[in-house]
């Protein structure tokens, strides 16, 4: 395995980054995880303008232009002769010294990193998952973001404990009101006759690059997709439930903190979805 770090490829064995670099030190950096299916690099461009935004709202210059990354992230990948794959693409503010000062960090650390992934199980996709909510709050300052894919994802990482402690795959933040905002890496969505309905990012969700396709592939299935707020008793009271991301695809959601969710089993719209999802990553190319 070969991993892209500051401009050249080197073994895994000997990717390694400064103890003095600021993403290690204050989580200062940002990163996209991005998919390869059947040698496609699924909305690779979605996923870099998404994060030279996170770079300028965190005002972090990042040492390639759109089109080096987007060659970079490419090569990485023909590198690692992998058709299908998980790409993690990571930009660190750099080393610096210990004061949280970013001024002393002279140039920003990339890093790229292509491995085999499934999230989940493929069974899971027929069974669907049970969760629970958690007791983390969603930060929904306007300052940084849900929208900034930061590394600070401390509060993600207590989620995902959370969802270990119960014995399931995933849990669901709310946000500071207690609306319903996304999972620990995944965004939700609920369903409701024929209405798909996802939180609005001001909510405190990032606005997935899978959200956003499945909002698209649901409108031209007719369906009325639309980002609205919603609360817990709406998931629980919800025909289908699912979660959508870079790595865990399109997957059912049958049990909500005990409540199960219409039949107990994925439904139709869920499963349509997956199908049609499925087929569109096969064949949308890099765009
Ligand atoms: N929400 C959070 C907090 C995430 O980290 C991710 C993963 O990237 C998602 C949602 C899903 O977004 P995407 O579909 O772009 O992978």
């Amino acid at each position: 395995q070969k991993i892209f770090l500051d401009g050249e490829f080197v073994a895994k064995e000997d990717a390694k980054i400064s103890v003095y670099d600021h993403g290690l030190l204050y989580g200062d950096g940002i990163f996209e995880g991005i998919r390869v299916y059947n040698g496609n690099i699924f909305r690779l461009k979605q996923h870099l303008v998404r994060l030279y935004e996170s770079a300028k709202s965190i005002l972090l210059t990042i040492p390639y232009t759109i089109e080096e990354m987007t060659e970079i992230v490419v090569e990485s990948v023909r590198v690692n002769e992998l058709k299908s794959a998980y790409i993690r693409l990571v930009v660190t503010r750099g080393v610096g010294n210990l004061g949280i000062d970013p001024s002393s960090c002279k140039k920003a650390s990339v890093v790229v990193i292509v491995e085999p992934l499934a999230l989940f199980k493929e069974e899971l996709y027929e069974t669907g998952i049970k969760i629970v909510s958690a007791s983390s709050r969603r930060n929904r300052s306007d300052v940084l973001s849900p929208k900034t894919k930061s590394l600070n994802y401390l509060n993600n990482v207590l989620v995902k404990i959370e969802a270990n402690l119960a014995g399931v795959p995933e849990a669901l933040m709310m946000n500071s009101e207690g609306y319903v905002a996304e999972g620990s890496a995944d965004n939700i969505f609920i369903v409701r006759g024929k209405e798909l309905i996802t939180p609005p990012g001001y909510v405190g969700a990032l606005e997935g690059i899978t959200r956003n396709a499945i909002l698209e592939i649901a409108r031209e299935q007719g369906y009325e997709a639309k980002e609205e707020v919603f609360t817990r008793h709406d998931v629980y009271v919800a025909d289908e439930v699912f979660l959508t991301g870079t790595a865990a695809e399109v997957i059912a959601v049958i049990e909500v903190d005990g409540r199960v969710i219409g039949t107990g089993k994925p439904g139709k719209v869920t499963n349509d979805l997956l199908k049609t999802f499925r087929k569109i990553v096969e064949q949308d190319g890099t765009k």
